[in-house]
């Protein structure tokens, strides 16, 4: 049997390094279309100026950006480059921005990427426009360059073609046939071309394309100014029409701008303008030529007019230039900045791979290839797949509000907690109104409004007994943080508290399949008696850990699986047997839950019920059907931070009262309402990880410290064949808790660790362990970074020493958790 047929639909950098990449897999059946001329098709890429910074706060986005450097190094059209690898150099004009350039550089390092902070003087050296005057320094990352995509273009279709794939240009896609959920063609200006995969790579056409199969592609079309001057004597004879630029690709984040050369002339890119979203019906249209053509809109200089006086500042030599030519371009931007990644829900077969920029674009083709050819990308996409989203971010005013918020914070120095400023209170659990009673701060995760602290609690950071106390912490560690966490910390681990776990992601997978379902997709035995609960692992096809997943029996066909997110209900959805014998519902909206957790926790619910709370009847990882202060509750023991508790879970109708109720008997015991930052802290001092930031496909069971979870004595389930030979034993790396030694510096994730002054691995999840009283973090390091190796963390530009900790550092016995 051959490959199967493939229309790739857009010719752009993504479908051409797509036709590429499953060509050289041994794809032959591959055929491109795109609606413009080729090579030139008046997409994007038929303009982009083509720098590629590598650097991220993401591992995933680096990993494909760097793969793209490496890809297009090798791609070449009759001897003229694709990629010059000039250099990308950042720079600094305020205190703040030096400050994130060490974050930075930080990144680059945990991420594998050399990259170095250099003083002005060198800055000015390597990019000799710079007046070093104006800048306080500057990241230098000497891999990063330029990607001349219109030549890629060229170089990777006729590669494709000369291993089979075949290019048609000015024909459109009008259509997607579909039958029985699964693609089987498109259909175009010049006729149908049948297909057994179709991935649409249109780029900012991706939500018209969507629509065709009524698939929400959440981006949103934005212009972005882009000019070039006129000939700058401080240019001339520096470089060739060949080499177009010699000195680094330069980034001005401060004023929201990009400079590279263009032979002898300054190319300059502004996100300094105001946003400028795009209806596809307003494209221009007619032939397309290198300056004129459907995603070049007219330059609109009012617009521009305040990022060239920066540039002015900044370049010295702008200052007697003149602007030759502009244009206001169009690309997309999506919610969270990310890529679009993933197939239909509904139509099989049909996939997307949209929002990519070219200096992700060989990375997400290569990601694309391996997940249709292979099954399994090895480049782990959580923050990639189009299904990350939750129904309420599809919507179109949220897309449209969202990205435009991402165009305007682009180059903004964000901290990892800052929350969306709007839209806000889309998501709010029953519990909301008490909370903002109480004085909630409310952070925002997929919608959901989250207490991470509350005001309420203020008083008690001064009962706090001296151990407890906080430690103060740096400017930026103290941001987006109280001091009032401590207090809940304590609370928790001294009375009781009272959590909102209701926006975390709960299914119903139900009928008589569903046992067997959840049997072959989890590490654990599921066949138990009704009432238990079992914490597994779903594993992808290598035994990479894809989720953690908390399953309760709650009757004979019913399970009710704790997941971590919209990812966990899409892949249980396709996996479902088609005959009908297993239904998953999302069922997070209609329910909501309190973690009742502390050691005071039975003495709330036992005032509250008739049912038995007792150690001997209702034991740990068990669940019941109770009542609570009359409110029908299911409720299951377990608990997230580590004492003795329940998670309670009730109708979303009946939650405040069930709130209220806990709330009321509360009292008598010194209950508090606790919010997340506290949570995070005794979750870590309690060794339970994070999915997606502690551990993810990238990682298998025993390097995560969740090979306890795996059930090898099961014949099968998905993943299981892959961890053969594998054991805590054999693993080369591993998630290690680290604790700071001088007790007080708080880093935040993503920083490098080093041992023995080399980098070897990175933060996760971090926080201030209130119950320990030292700040702990949980990193990749080597197998060989046993308990009691001293290790460096790099937080901005000093290092901060810490001990490889033997875990959990709280309760390890397991006597308060299951007392
Ligand atoms: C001014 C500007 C500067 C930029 N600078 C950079 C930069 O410095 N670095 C960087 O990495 N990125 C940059 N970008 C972003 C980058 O250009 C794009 O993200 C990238 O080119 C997108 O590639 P693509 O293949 O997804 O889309 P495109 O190149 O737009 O390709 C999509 C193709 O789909 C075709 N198509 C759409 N609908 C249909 C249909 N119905 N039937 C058939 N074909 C169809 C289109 O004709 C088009 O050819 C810049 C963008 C702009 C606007």
């Amino acid at each position: 049997m051959g490959s199967p047929r493939v229309v790739i639909i857009g010719a752009g950098i993504v479908g051409t390094n797509l036709a590429d990449e499953l060509t050289a897999r041994g794809w032959d059946q591959v055929t491109v279309v795109d609606q413009g001329p080729l090579p030139l098709t008046g997409g994007s890429t038929s303009h982009a100026p083509g720098l590629v910074f590598q650097t991220t706060p993401s591992k995933t986005m680096t990993a494909l950006a760097s793969y793209t450097v490496d890809k297009f190094k090798g791609l070449d059209v009759d001897g003229e480059w694709c990629f010059n690898q000039v250099g990308g150099l950042e720079v600094a004009t305020t205190s703040q921005r030096l400050a994130e350039l060490h974050r930075r550089q930080g990144w680059a390092t945990s991420w594998g990427v050399d990259a170095r902070v250099i003083e002005p003087e060198e800055c000015a050296k390597l990019h000799p426009l710079l007046d070093p005057l104006r800048i306080l320094g500057g990241l230098y990352v000497e891999t990063d360059g330029l990607a001349k995509a219109s030549r890629a273009v060229v170089a990777l279709s006729r590669r494709a073609q000369a291993r089979g794939a075949e290019f048609r240009g000015s024909t459109k896609v009008v259509g997607i046939e579909h039958s029985g959920g699964r693609v089987t063609g498109v259909t175009t200006t010049t006729g149908v071309i049948p297909a057994d995969i179709v991935v649409s790579c249109g780029g900012f056409w991706g939500p018209d394309l969507g629509a065709l199969i009524g698939m929400d592609v959440p981006l949103l079309p934005l212009a972005h100014q882009y000019v070039t001057t006129h000939q700058l004597p401080e240019l001339v004879g520096r470089n060739t029409e060949s080499s177009e630029a010699g000195f680094p690709i330069l980034r001005h984040q401060d004023q929201d701008l990009y400079f590279r050369e263009h032979v002898d002339r300054l190319g300059i890119g502004s996100y300094a303008h105001r946003p400028m979203p795009v209806d596809l019906r307003d494209l221009p249209g007619g032939e397309v030529t290198s300056d004129a053509m459907p995603s070049m809109l007219t330059f609109t200089e009012e617009d521009f007019a305040p990022a060239w006086e920066k540039s002015k500042e900044l370049l010295p030599c702008l200052r007697d230039a003149t602007i030759e030519n502009g244009f206001n371009g169009i690309f997309s931007f999506t919610p969270d900045g990310g890529p679009l990644i993933g197939e239909s829900p509904d139509v099989a077969g049909f996939w997307i791979a949209e929002a990519v920029w070219v200096t992700h674009s060989a990375g997400v083709a290569r990601a694309v290839a391996q997940l249709l050819v292979d099954g399994r990308s090895e480049v782990e996409l959580h923050g990639c797949d189009v299904h990350r989203f939750e129904e309420v971010q599809l919507d179109p005013q949220y897309v449209s509000e969202t990205s435009q918020q991402n165009f305007v914070e682009i180059y903004d120095i964000l901290h990892p907690l800052q929350p969306k400023e709007s839209p806000r209170d889309i998501r709010v659990s029953p519990f909301h109104v008490r909370q903002k009673e109480l004085g909630a701060m409310f952070l925002e995760s997929h919608g959901w409004e989250r207490p991470h602290w509350f005001e309420a609690n203020a008083d008690l950071v001064a009962q706090l007994p001296p151990e407890w106390q906080p430690k103060p912490r740096d400017e930026w560690a103290a941001k987006f943080h109280s001091p009032i966490a401590a207090a809940e910390a304590w609370r928790t681990r001294t009375a009781v508290a009272m959590y909102d776990m209701t926006p975390l992601k709960r299914l119903e997978v139900s009928g008589p399949g569903a046992l067997a379902l959840l049997e072959r997709l989890t590490t654990a035995k599921m066949d138990k008696s009704i009432g238990a609960v079992t914490y597994a692992l779903a594993l992808d096809a290598a035994g990479g850990v894809r989720s953690d997943l908390t399953v309760a029996r709650l009757s004979e066909n019913t399970f009710q699986v704790g997941a971590n997110g919209n990812l966990d209900m899409d892949y249980f959805r396709r996996q479902a047997p088609a005959d009908g014998s297993v239904t998953v519902r999302d069922i997070t909206g209609g329910t909501c839950c309190i973690g009742l957790w502390g050691p005071l926790a039975r003495e709330v619910v036992t005032a509250l019920s008739r049912d038995d709370f007792s150690n001997a009847n209702f034991k740990y990882f068990r669940s019941k059907q109770v009542r609570i202060g009359g409110v029908p509750v299911t409720a299951m023991r377990l608990s997230y931070v580590g004492e003795l508790g329940w998670e309670l879970y009730t109708s979303a109708d009946n939650g405040l009262r069930l709130w209220d109720a806990l709330w009321a008997e509360g009292q008598r015991h010194g209950v508090i309402a606790a919010g997340r930052a506290a949570f995070n802290s005794l979750r870590m001092e309690k060794g339970y990880r994070s999915w997606g930031t502690d551990m993810t496909t990238e990682h298998n069971p025993y390097e995560a410290g969740l090979g306890f979870a795996v059930r090898l004595q099961k014949e099968e389930f998905h993943g299981r064949d892959a961890l053969a030979g594998i054991s805590d034993d054999t693993v080369q790396r591993r998630l290690a808790c680290l604790v700071v030694d001088d007790g007080t510096s708080v880093v935040l994730g993503s920083e490098p660790v080093f041992v023995d002054g080399a980098p070897v691995g990175y933060v996760t999840s971090a926080s201030f362990g209130h119950t320990v009283g030292a700040p702990i973090a949980y990193a990749w390091l080597p197998a060989t970074a046993v308990v009691g190796t001293g290790v460096e963390i790099q937080y901005f530009d000093r290092r901060i020493a810490a001990t490889v900790a033997a875990e959990p550092l709280v309760d390890p016995e397991m006597k308060k958790i299951r007392a």
